[in-house]
């Protein structure tokens, strides 16, 4: 596996070289972070994509779900991550039940 360095200030990141953009990853989020994304290039059609780093805890279940190394997480030394809130547990709930995509007409609480 290639070591990825934390580009600055980032709780969680992409290789897009390598996500065959099985959305894992996506399931397992707990906090709304992560998405796909309509991408007319890649072979199945979409991309992962970060959505919401300011809600990412650092859980790394996106990192330890991926079956291709394609996700990094930002050490806890490093990075200082937020709390899981309600609002992130609803965006994730909403990016589920619409396909792990977000929804194009998705409203935050607040
Ligand atoms: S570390 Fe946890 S909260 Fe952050 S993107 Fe990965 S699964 Fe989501
Ligand atoms: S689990 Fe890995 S390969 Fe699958 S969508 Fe996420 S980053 Fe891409």
């Amino acid at each position: 596996m290639a070591v990825m360095t934390a580009p600055e200030n980032t709780p969680v990141w992409v290789d897009t070289s390598r996500c065959k953009a099985c959305d894992i990853c996506v399931d397992a989020c707990p906090a709304g972070v992560l998405s796909m994304q309509p991408e007319p290039t890649s072979v199945l059609g979409a991309m992962i994509s970060v959505i919401a780093p300011e809600s990412c805890i650092g859980c790394n279940e996106c990192e330890l779900s991926c079956p291709d190394f394609a996700i990094f997480v930002a050490d806890k030394k490093e990075f200082k991550f937020a709390k899981l809130t309600k609002d992130a547990k609803a965006r994730q709930e909403a990016i589920v039940k619409n396909g792990y995509k977000l929804p194009a007409d998705y409203k935050e609480a607040n």
